[in-house]
């Protein structure tokens, strides 16, 4: 039996954790994470995840609901199929319209500012909206055009399995997360989809009508930042 069996446990955690400090200057980057689900497994209990590319094949000419009328070009999405980072905007604007890419306008601007001033470059986010038709006049979406696109937008998150979701304003909070609670009150606090993090912050559009509430934005997105950082330390 030790002496002092609390001292001694003490020492052995400060000489393992002195350890780990010197195994991480040699550059050890922790422990492998557990493989994920082979995919027999993880098809037999869930339904088939698709590829980005099948989702789209999917979609084909779509017409599944009134927006189709308008559009020039329906915007999908962008970024790598492995982005750990995920925006979800409301729906097209004209400018994305036109392009068949998601902000790329002025909001798109602000959005690439902002991805810049947090060291990331857009390449390495991926970027979709609700909606993947502009509504006219860029009026709100109707529960009927949600109700139509939004499983498309579900399946790209199973696609990619983003670490973070980030989603940009309320009518696009309110669809994805089935909720009616004020924007006011959930940007800047974590929500879940599924088992993915959710953080809530404020559209770039609304962001260039209020210029004073950027910080607010700007401290949600530094709590996803330090997230990201501490998920990569694990
Ligand atoms: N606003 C959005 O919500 N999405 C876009 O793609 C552009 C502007």
């Amino acid at each position: 039996m030790p002496e002092d069996p609390v001292k001694e446990l003490a020492e052995l955690v400060d000489s393992l954790s002195g350890w780990l400090r010197y195994q991480r200057r040699l550059g050890w980057r922790g422990l492998p994470r557990p493989a994920p689900a082979a995919p027999a497994a993880r098809e037999s209990t869930a339904e088939k995840v698709s590829t980005l590319e099948e989702i789209r094949a999917e979609m084909g000419d779509c017409r599944r609901c009134k927006l189709y009328g308008g559009r020039t070009h329906l915007v999908f999405g962008d970024g790598p199929p492995g982005a750990r980072l995920m925006f979800v905007g409301e729906a097209p604007g004209a400018d994305e319209d036109q392009q068949g890419l998601p902000f790329v306008g002025a909001s798109g601007q602000l959005l690439n500012n902002m991805l810049r001033n947090l060291g990331l470059r857009r390449e390495e986010v991926y970027i979709a909206n609700i909606l993947k038709c502009r509504p006219p006049g860029n009026r709100d979406p109707e529960s009927d055009e949600v109700t139509a696109c939004l499983p498309f937008l579900e399946k790209q998150i199973q696609a990619i399995r983003p670490r973070v979701i980030v989603i940009l304003g309320r009518p696009a909070v309110h669809a994805l997360l089935r909720t009616k609670e004020p924007i006011t009150r959930l940007r800047g606090h974590w929500q879940r989809y599924h088992d993915i993090r959710v953080m809530p912050t404020f559209h770039p559009s609304f962001l260039l009508r209020a210029p004073q509430e950027r910080k607010k934005t700007w401290a949600d997105m530094q709590q996803v930042m330090e997230y990201l950082a501490e998920y990569d330390e694990a």
